[in-house]
């Protein structure tokens, strides 16, 4: 392929790029958005495989290794479960970050590539902030997978002087960056650069794991920023236009959703960098067990009991959490919308800008049970019709629901606008147990006196629901 059609190239999978953003934008045209980016990636793999830049003996391990990676790939998406998809894709930042890293001192090291002067200074900023970026998305992207999959607790780890020791990094981390520019030699600049990276490293695994655990969705929509970032300056150092364009999409793209996770969440996008926030204004996390307690009784609910209130409400609002994603419960629930619809009632569902483990995933479950996009509203959009409304119904969703963040100035989750449930005449909330969510933290909603519990996994009890409104 020569140089001409792969640059054509480019610019159609740019294109399409675009397209592809602007499709995601909207669940209806979400489908024809993926759908451009798959063939926009297809594009630019070819032109970039075929191009003008890949020499005939370079070409088998590309082909080697897009194989292996394809393969590897494909497993994981065929077993990963919809749960699971929050921490694969933290893992898969991570792994941007790392090209990043391994093309920053791959191409340090290319004597072959002849530059000298300004050029060349100016390829060296590229491969010092490249491997910062990328450093810092690589360890905090994989200390976000442990903290979404469990393995690394969700309480924030507060060091004693934290803000200092990044602000002293930060000046470690340019003072090295002078004497790099300034080396005379390879080995001259490795260090500096290993140093750097090394900081970098401690710090993407300090930034993480500062971090508490209500504000993960911030973390995870600014590491998929970083990623897009790492990707730019990977396309800077290989001096590839297409991969500077991808990456500032994402990076652009992420940090558009990292602002408006921090909305959603009213949070200061700095307050979640520099950590402590999700701790209740930088202290620990807020006391469990009894003490902690809130007034009032927990009235359960059977699933019998909870069909005849739907049966006789007039207006539904369901509200789905995390809950509903593990157990599975969107089929069954759209079952009992399409029968309570059939029979007049006004059902509509809450959607919390972070509820479930990914930005979207809500929507993006019930989108695969065909709910009608019409009937799905935004948290704002119908949080004012609570008081109206005569059966609120929570699915498997508990932060999102909690009145704490409302009243409770001490709550890790303060300040936190949430789905006023309990406004409505009576809420049911369906859940296994009492355990708190993934803030860690009680629900005084469970306790308040229009409130019921259906005990139980949400998928089991809403098919014993629906078995009830059938009779
Ligand atoms: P929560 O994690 O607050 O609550 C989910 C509830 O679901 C749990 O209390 C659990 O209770 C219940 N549950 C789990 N499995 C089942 C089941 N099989 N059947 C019925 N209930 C079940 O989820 P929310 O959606 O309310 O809130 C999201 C939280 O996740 C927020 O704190 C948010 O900050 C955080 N987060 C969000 C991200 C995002 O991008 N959206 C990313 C990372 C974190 P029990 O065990 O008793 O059943």
């Amino acid at each position: 392929m020569n140089a001409n059609i792969a640059t054509a190239s480019y610019i159609g999978a740019t294109i399409l790029f675009i397209l592809s953003l602007g499709g995601l934008s909207n669940p209806e045209t979400s489908r024809r958005g993926n759908l451009y980016g798959m063939i926009g990636m297809t594009i630019a793999v070819l032109a970039t495989v075929f191009g003008p830049r890949v020499t005939a003996a370079g070409l088998p391990w590309i082909v080697g290794a897009m194989v292996v990676g394809g393969a590897i790939g494909l497993y994981a998406a065929r077993i990963v479960k919809m749960t699971q998809m929050p921490e694969l894709v933290a893992l898969m930042h991570s792994l941007v970050g790392l090209a990043a890293c391994l093309v920053g001192f791959a191409s340090y090291i290319d004597t072959s590539i002849a530059i000298t002067g300004a050029e060349k200074s100016i390829h060296e900023i590229e491969i010092y902030v490249g491997i910062l970026i990328g450093a810092v998305t690589f360890s905090g992207s994989l200390i976000a997978f442990g903290k979404l999959n469990g393995k690394i607790g969700g309480s924030p780890m507060l060091l004693p002087g934290r803000h200092w020791m990044n602000l002293v990094g930060l000046l470690v981390v340019i003072w090295f960056g002078g004497s790099f520019i300034n080396a005379h030699s390879i080995s001259d600049g490795m260090t500096p650069l290993i140093i750097m990276t090394v900081i970098a490293l401690l710090f993407g695994i300090h930034m993480v794991m500062a971090i508490g655990g209500a504000d993960m969705p911030v973390v995870v929509s600014m590491l998929n920023s970083y990623s897009g970032w790492a990707a730019a300056a990977t396309g800077f150092m290989l001096s590839n236009d297409l991969l500077i364009v991808i990456g500032a999409l994402v990076g652009s793209s992420g940090a558009i959703l990292s602002y408006i996770m921090c909305r959603a969440m009213n949070r200061s996008f700095i307050s979640v960098i520099a950590g402590g926030f999700g701790t209740g204004g930088g202290g620990t996390p807020a006391p469990k067990g009894d003490a902690a307690q809130p007034a009032g009784e927990v009235v359960p609910i059977s699933s019998a009991e909870t069909a005849e209130l739907l049966r006789e409400a007039k207006s539904v609002i369901i509200v789905p959490g995390y809950g509903m994603a593990v157990a599975q419960a969107q089929h069954t629930v759209f079952e009992i919308t399409k029968l309570l619809r059939a029979k007049g009632v006004n059902i509509r569902f809450g959607i919390h800008p972070v509820a479930g483990r990914m930005p979207g995933h809500m929507n993006v479950l019930l989108a695969e049970a065909k709910v009608p996009y019409d009937i799905v509203m935004e948290m704002d959009e119908l949080n004012d019709d609570f008081p109206q409304t005569d059966v609120a119904m929570v699915i498997g969703a508990n932060d999102i629901v909690n009145p704490g963040a409302q009243d409770d100035p001490n709550s890790p989750i303060a300040g936190m606008p949430v789905l006023e449930v309990w406004k409505a005449k009576t809420s049911i909330v369906m859940k296994r147990s009492m355990a708190s969510g993934y803030a860690g933290v009680d629900n005084p909603l469970f306790y308040k006196d229009n409130n019921r519990m259906l005990f139980g996994d949400a998928k089991k009890m809403l098919d014993e629901v629906l078995t009830a409104l059938k009779a």
